[in-house]
């Protein structure tokens, strides 16, 4: 079994694959392990690269189980408390927490009773979402005839295809505050709440019931923690070694070439970014729905312009704080319309050593800035503008308690979406192709690629989605179908019940 890219999706189907008694080798292009979830270290600082909040751990938990092993020892997860504050450019703010007596409390405070009210209806609401959604997420989906299924029609009664997040949020709360408490959270999956399937209210109900975690060292070291089991278990990590090419018997995938040479395997798993793993690696002519011209056509998420920056002082501020324009909206505007926003964009600022105080020298800190821009466009050039943005982002800060910045900043990094499109993510769209119900479930490309055989995939660009719970599911479901198709009975330490759903008929 050969896997390309050691990213999380990649990393979790290592896992299962190797507890199943499958040799698994993974080949990575780059010096070390996982893609976007990677801490980075530079002037002393240590930064994560992507993901900063890890919420909704149950997948992690079960895959670990699946090994024998438990997520939140090998881990280090600290739950946070609050999950996040979240300040509103239109006034007030709240501390979102999993206690929901105190979330109601300073609803009913920002807003009256009435929306404190419309938050417990909400969270009654997406329980029961979560339930009869959860199974239609961590289930393959292989073609429309899946729509008849039993999975389906149950998801059908909370799915309202015909309403966006936003709209069905508007059912609960009429201040347009809490409307945006409970919706920003689609920017994971790189959209706007008023183009997100109101399935993705369940976003924020994942945060509020299951709360948010941070891993001592910074997420990425979940990844680095996931390789080292991972090697510990057999499987063997090449890195530094990027595939240039899938090589091909007719539509079947035969073998991977790198400059040192070709890998045979009689399967094979991509973790590379979707698009840029098909433009890549696999010649146009074997793709027709996913062929070059179709691909220009999808949708994308968007983009986000970032700065890590390593401070002389530590803030007394939460761990996590986003910061809502007051004109939320049409800041969302601009990210589809492929303008930039000058005028108080919305931004998140993580100041990870309140938590953590590895991440910088003693005495300081580092921040770490995610402004959600639209993804890369032949108007927008980054190289003139960045350094103008960059100081309108750091005076922006001031409203999030971060006063005087430039005078503490020892160390500090730009990436642009135009660096994120540099390093094999196409269009710098960070959170993959977007999660519009038209390119979800069978509309996405399938865990088992339907173009090709022997080619499965895992990562944010496959079913289910963004993220890193998704992209580790992703890992599990092709896990699964891996062993199904080879036939290998795993022994996944009593949780062996999901291999049940892989043995219907409809999954092959
Ligand atoms: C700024 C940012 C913030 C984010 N915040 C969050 C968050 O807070 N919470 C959350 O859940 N998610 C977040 N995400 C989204 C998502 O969880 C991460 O991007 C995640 O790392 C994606 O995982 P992946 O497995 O799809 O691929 P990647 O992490 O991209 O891994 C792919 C791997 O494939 C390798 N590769 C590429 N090409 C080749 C090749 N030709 N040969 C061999 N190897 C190759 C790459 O080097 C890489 O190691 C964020 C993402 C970004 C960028």
């Amino acid at each position: 079994m050969l896997i390309v890219g050691a990213g999380p999706g990649g990393l979790a189907c290592s896992l299962l694959l190797a507890k199943a008694g499958i040799k698994v080798t993974i080949l990575e292009k780059s010096d070390g392990v996982g893609g976007r979830t990677r801490v980075f270290e530079k002037d002393n600082y240590r930064f994560d690269t992507g993901p900063t909040f890890f919420h909704y751990t149950e997948i992690i938990e079960e895959i670990f189980q699946a090994i024998g092993l438990d997520a939140h020892d090998e881990l280090g997860l600290i739950p946070l408390d609050p999950n996040y504050r979240i300040i509103f450019g239109a006034g007030g703010s709240l501390d979102a927490t999993t206690n929901l007596d105190s979330m109601t409390e300073q609803i009913s405070q920002l807003c009256g009773e009435k929306e404190a009210n419309g938050f417990l209806s909400y969270i009654e609401d997406n329980r029961r979402k979560l339930r009869l959604s959860k199974n239609c997420l961590n289930t393959p989906w292989s073609g429309p005839s899946d729509l008849l299924s039993r999975r389906a029609l149950r998801v059908s009664k909370v799915l309202r295809p015909w309403r966006s997040v936003s709209s069905d949020l508007s059912k609960s709360f009429t201040d347009e505050r809490l409307q945006l408490a409970m919706s920003f959270q689609t920017k994971y999956l790189g959209m706007s709440p008023f183009q997100a399937p109101s399935l993705f209210t369940i976003l924020a109900y994942l945060e509020y019931e299951h709360g948010i975690f941070h891993a001592k060292g910074g997420l990425g070291t979940i990844t680095e923690k996931m390789a080292k089991i991972a090697r510990d278990m057999g499987v063997e990590i090449i890195l530094n070694e990027p595939v240039t090419k899938f090589i091909f018997d007719g539509k079947k995938v035969i073998g991977a070439r790198t400059d040192n040479g070709d890998y045979t395997a009689d399967r094979f798993v991509m973790n590379v970014d979707f698009a840029t793993g098909m433009k890549g690696l696999i010649p146009d002519a074997l793709r027709r729905r996913w062929s070059d011209e179709k691909l220009e056509q999808k949708s994308y998420s968007c983009s986000t312009f970032m700065l890590y920056l390593g401070i002389d002082k530590k803030f007394d501020t939460p761990h996590h704080q986003i910061y809502a324009s007051k004109d939320y909206q049409g800041n969302l505007q601009d990210i589809t319309e492929h303008k930039v926003t000058w005028d108080d964009p919305s931004l998140y600022v993580q100041n990870a050593c309140v938590t953590d105080s590895s991440l910088a020298p003693e005495g300081h800190s580092t921040l770490y800035v995610l402004v959600p821009i639209c993804n890369t466009h032949p108007t927008i050039n980054w190289k003139e503008i960045k350094h103008e943005y960059r100081d309108l982002i750091i005076r922006q800060m001031e409203k999030l308690g971060f006063p005087n910045l430039n005078q503490h900043i020892i160390s500090e990094t730009i990436i642009t979406p135009d660096d994120w499109a540099s390093r094999d993510i196409y269009k710098g769209a960070v959170f993959n192709l977007a999660h519009g119900l038209d390119q979800m479930l069978w509309r996405r490309p399938q865990n088992k690629f339907e173009e090709l055989n022997q080619l499965y995939l895992v990562g944010g660009g496959t079913h289910p989605g963004s993220g890193l719970p998704t992209i580790f599911e992703s890992g599990r479901i092709s896990a699964k179908m891996i062993c199904a198709d080879m036939g290998v009975e795993p022994d996944w330490n009593g949780v062996n019940t999901w291999f049940d759903e892989i043995r219907k008929p409809s999954y092959n």
